[in-house]
């Protein structure tokens, strides 16, 4: 092997957190960022339409209380503008379409009342946890022990409202709701303020999108850095003791004194350590899976279902896709409808035919917005299940358990190893805002270790 490449700094990832990191990091350090893909951005992706058209397939809205997000895009000289939410929206439901207006759909008053009332004591549970440690809690082992749909059992007095509400549980976790640790799913609305703000679109995590896309964000970040972003840089290996860390990537060595992994835990619990990771460690992150999620999005002529008075939005409940919106960019013609495959039926259709799965959208499409929803002039799907160095999102997930017995953690240090990432935030948990304020975290950390020594 090569001789190594020293620096003082060495961060796995370029996601937002490792690219945050390293723009942190690069006017005091020698810095480098090993990056297994031939792009950066990890779950930050932009597509071409053939028209010209760029969308985001991946991560795409910032809201209110995102701070750190909003001042990236500005200082990167890029606007947001607020996503389409006027008009009425759309359920189908027990095979019926009715329209509604309003985050909650138009049901039997008291299924509203029962969906309504899960709602808030949801987030007032939620407003009781600290997010910095969850486990703390005098209720923590009883939340935790339970799954959130063991909870939606003893709560929902009709099927319907059980629905519904899978269907918000779905749309912010991809995940179904017996996955998912009560006390995980409370943790994540407290750290994104509460359910119901990670459910809103004005007001709430949906509300405004990045012109461009926010991909771009990535992208300006990375060329700010210029060759300390190393991609096509799998990092296989890490040898690490007290003194540094040696990584090796594509056939070479980097040393540092310290490193700082950006990683999603399935793709860190994948490298080879020496010595081994902490059983703890090891443990928690095995026990961290992601959401499973297909973000589906087809290009009409226009929004025609703006001239019947809709939003784009729409819920199904008993539908391959469970939720819409209309994703068509601010200034041009063309009309964007978005839908999401979570959880269950995430799975079922990764990996399958891409056409198949084409119509299976585009029949749930016509369902709510009616026949002209069937021929889109452009069409593009991502299945992030089958992306390698993701495999699955939008973010990992707790099962019952894990947060009383490991999620102490989650944050620790492995010797001169600091984890940032997204997964490792007590801030909007799960998204961008998370992501930045976890690599600020890591950043905090190697700036004092490195000081200290
Ligand atoms: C479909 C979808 C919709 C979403 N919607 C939103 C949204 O609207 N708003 C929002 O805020 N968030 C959203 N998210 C979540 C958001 O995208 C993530 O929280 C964020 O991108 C996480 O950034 P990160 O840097 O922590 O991780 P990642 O972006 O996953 O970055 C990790 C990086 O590590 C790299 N890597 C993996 N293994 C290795 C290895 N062995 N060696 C070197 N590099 C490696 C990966 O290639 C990747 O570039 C969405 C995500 C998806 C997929």
């Amino acid at each position: 092997m090569a001789t190594a490449h020293r620096h003082d700094v060495i961060i796995i990832g370029a996601g937002l957190s490792g690219l945050h990191a390293a723009d942190r990091l690069k006017s005091t350090r020698d810095v480098v960022l090993l990056e297994a893909r031939d792009r950066v951005g990890g779950r930050a992706l932009a597509h071409t339409f053939a028209n010209g058209d760029t969308v985001d397939l991946g991560g795409q809205w910032v809201g209110p209380g995102q701070e750190r997000l909003y001042a990236l895009i500005e200082q990167l000289g890029m606007k947001t503008w607020p996503l389409w939410d006027t008009g009425d929206r759309l359920i189908v439901n027990r095979g019926k379409l009715g329209r509604y207006t309003g985050t909650i759909p138009k049901l039997a008053p008291h299924v509203l009342l029962n969906v309504h009332l899960m709602m808030t004591r949801f987030d007032a549970m939620a407003a009781e946890l600290d997010p910095a440690s969850p486990w703390t809690h005098p209720k923590a082992t009883e939340w935790d022990h339970q799954t959130v749909g063991q909870w939606m059992e003893k709560q929902a007095f009709t099927r319907q409202a059980f629905e519904i509400f899978a269907v918000g549980i779905g749309a912010v976790f991809t995940a179904e709701p017996h996955e998912i640790s009560l006390l995980h799913a409370l943790f994540y609305a407290r750290a994104g303020t509460s359910l119901d703000n990670l459910l809103a679109t004005s007001g709430g995590a949906q509300q405004d999108r990045v012109h461009g896309d926010m991909a771009g964000v990535a992208q300006r970040l990375a060329e700010g850095l210029g060759d300390r972003v190393k991609l096509n840089h799998p990092v296989e290996q890490i040898e690490w003791s007290e003194d540094g860390v040696t990584v090796t990537a594509a056939g070479q060595q980097f040393t540092a004194r310290r490193a700082i992994l950006a990683l999603p835990p399935t793709q860190a619990v994948r490298l080879r350590y020496d010595p081994v990771l902490p059983s703890r460690r090891a443990a928690l992150w095995q026990r961290m899976p992601p959401g499973a999620c297909i973000k589906c999005i087809a290009q009409y002529e226009t929004p025609f279902w703006r001239e019947d008075g809709l939003a784009g939005q729409a819920v199904g409940p008993d539908l391959e896709v469970r939720v819409t919106f209309d994703n068509s960019e601010a200034g041009k013609s063309a009309g964007l409808l978005l839908g999401f495959i979570e959880g269950d039926h995430a799975r079922h259709w990764s990996g399958r035919d891409p056409g198949e799965r084409k119509a299976a959208v585009l029949a749930a499409f016509a369902r709510f917005f009616g026949e002209k929803a069937l021929h889109p002039i452009d069409y593009v799907d991502q299945d992030w299940i089958a992306e390698d160095y993701t495999r699955g999102c939008y973010a990992a997930l707790m099962g019952p358990g894990v947060w009383t017995s490991l999620g102490m953690e989650l944050r620790r240090p492995i010797g001169p190893i600091h984890v940032a990432g997204t997964e490792t935030a007590t801030h909007y948990y799960g998204y961008f805002e998370g992501a930045l304020q976890a690599a600020e975290r890591a950043v905090d950390e190697v700036e004092a270790a490195l000081a200290a020594s």
